[in-house]
């Protein structure tokens, strides 16, 4: 994996601390930390801080990372998730030592629950959900004890049998740990453990009729795996109580819970739940459309792994929660690019230029990136007629604007200096095509003409240019935070986030153009083939534009 200089010599984060001094105080010879997701959705950027923060983390210190699917709800998950998360996992540049799944665990998880009941620590209660959230008080006030709490053991024993044989219908029956129904932790008063749900499982089928629930699964899932620091995001703080209770009853390994604040990103929304609405309402073109914050949006978009990395990084772990500008993933994005993305130029709106002193077509050699001195160069052909965008010749000249104007000399990109000599209109006065003579000895790189000029343009063999597509994106939602706005976040939504150029014309090199390739098109922007382009229409997607337009 490519480090940058700041993923180096960082002072630690809270996180980093608490496990530098569990080490150094010798508390365990090496650290396992786990990645969580449940497979419900696809993962997006607030995940990706969380793969970066347990994998890193491990990683620095010389530990290792579980991957744990956390599929305890049968109702929402599928493969397609389960497939889409390692492939994302990967792609970020990280490696688990094992994938485990929490159903894995049913069965263990099941002679826990009977453990606590014979030891008097958990009941089977005939409430409805309803009648229990009645009796749970509120945090001022103590809840009152639900009447099956002194149900004994053995009537216990066999009513959570006769659940898991599927004999009682869902909602009927629960079983819940016996705590403290006035501890001022709401989550401490006798907590649910299990609920009955006939639904089919993605990996279990249809052996179980009753599923654990999450605090019921995941500290014990991380106990059995022998997590030493389960990390997760503040929400959770309330549950650390539970977790703790829970693992201290039934005397299995001590995993320990860590908290830190959810990383938003602004103009985005940043919960699966809602991600699956913009998918399912065709606001976006799938899970994978490049606006959307999720990591198999970005790789599509052409942002890279090690972009993500920076910004997870820059974005920081921190205690209380913040929103991080989504300029500054573009930053990031912008600063790997300049050094990897391969030059070329693309005239998006065209307008011809011959060049009247030019008979033979003259074969160049322009360098693919300036920043990378082992980056080649490609071919290009310089031809009567070339292509420059049409914004790029101005009729009326303006004081330090560099463009082409009749008159005044501009450098070709690569090729040569050209004079504008005149332009030929059609009938309506528009301008059918510019007129130049190039300056023969102004090869770039070899120019001894002594002409100066004050800008260059990019532009493409009229001849040999081919024709793509060009995707650009904007923001997705209009404001910063539509999680925050009054009325459905979905009201908030960018209509104009996409904007098609379908025929922009591109060098021919371009036509070979894969996945493997990040491409600076000269002055606008940085793009990346789109994954459903094909040789008969090639389609780019705008990653980022060369500078930021957004940042406040
Ligand atoms: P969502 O609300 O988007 O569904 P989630 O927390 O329910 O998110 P999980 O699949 O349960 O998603 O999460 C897997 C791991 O990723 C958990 O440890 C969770 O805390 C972490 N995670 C999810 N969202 C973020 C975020 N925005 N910032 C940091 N970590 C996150
Ligand atoms: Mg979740």
């Amino acid at each position: 994996m490519e480090k940058s200089a700041t993923e180096e010599n960082k002072p630690l984060n809270f996180i980093e601390e608490i496990i530098d001094n569990d080490l150094k105080a010798g508390k365990y010879e090496s650290i396992l930390t786990r990645f969580p997701p449940e497979p419900n959705g696809y993962l997006h950027m607030g995940h990706a801080a969380s793969i970066c923060l347990n994998f890193g983390v491990a990683k620095k210190f010389g530990g290792k990372t579980n991957l744990r699917f956390d599929d305890t709800n049968p109702v929402a998950e599928d493969v397609e998730y389960v497939n889409s998360i390692q492939e994302d996992i990967k792609w970020l540049g990280f490696e688990w030592a094992n994938v485990f799944y929490a159903s894995d665990y049913f069965d263990t998880l099941y002679d826990y629950a009977v453990q606590l009941i014979k030891q008097g620590d958990a009941y089977v209660c005939d409430l409805t959900s309803e009648e229990i959230a009645q009796q749970k008080g509120t945090p001022t006030e103590a809840g009152k004890n639900s009447p099956y709490r002194n149900r004994s053991v053995e009537e216990n024993l066999d009513l959570f049998a006769r659940m898991k044989a599927g004999e009682f219908k869902e909602g009927e029956k629960t079983l819940r740990a016996k705590i403290d129904m006035t501890s001022p932790n709401m989550l401490m008063r006798d907590p649910l453990l299990y609920r009955i749900k006939f639904a089919h499982h993605h990996r279990t089928g249809d052996k179980w009729c009753i599923y654990p629930m999450y605090d019921f699964a995941h500290g014990q899932s991380d106990s059995i795996e022998k997590i030493t620091h389960s990390i997760c995001t503040l929400e959770f703080v309330p549950h650390r109580e539970v977790y703790d209770w829970l693992i201290a009853k039934l005397g299995i390994y001590p995993s320990k819970q860590y908290e830190f604040a959810r990383v938003n990103v602004n103009y985005t929304v940043m919960s699966k739940r809602k991600l699956l609405q913009l998918v399912n309402e065709k606001h976006v073109n799938g899970w994978d459309d490049p606006r959307m914050p999720t990591i198999s949006g970005m790789r599509r978009r052409g942002i890279t792994p090690t972009a993500i990395r920076q910004f997870c990084e820059k974005a920081g772990i921190a205690k209380r929660e913040k929103i991080n500008e989504f300029s500054l993933l573009e930053f990031c994005t912008r600063e790997h690019l300049n050094k990897i993305a391969l030059r070329r130029m693309v005239v998006f709106n065209p307008i011809k230029v011959v060049i009247t002193n030019l008979e033979n077509e003259i074969s160049l050699d322009i360098e693919n990136n300036p920043e990378d001195e082992n980056g080649g160069k490609r071919h290009v052909i310089f031809t009567k007629e070339i292509f420059i965008e049409k914004d790029d010749f101005v009729e009326t000249p303006q004081k330090k604007i560099f463009k082409m104007e009749v008159g005044k000399a501009i450098r070709l990109k690569g090729a040569f200096i050209v004079t504008c000599t005149n332009v030929v209109k059609n009938e309506d006065d528009t301008i059918s095509e510019i007129h130049c003579t190039y300056h023969e000895n102004s090869k770039s790189g070899n120019d001894k003409s002594g002409i100066k000029v004050q800008g260059t343009l990019h532009w493409v063999s009229a001849q040999y240019a081919i024709p793509v597509e060009i995707r650009e994106y904007d923001r997705l939602f209009k404001v910063e935070n539509p999680s925050d706005e009054e009325g459905d976040f979905k009201d908030y939504i960018n209509e104009n986030s996409l904007n098609v150029i379908p025929n922009a014309y591109a060098e021919p090199v371009l036509q070979q153009a894969t996945l493997e390739h990040h491409f600076q098109f000269l002055r606008k922007g940085y793009f990346y083939l789109d994954k459903t382009s094909t040789a008969e229409k090639i389609i780019f997607n705008k990653t980022v534009g060369l500078k930021d337009n957004w940042s406040k």
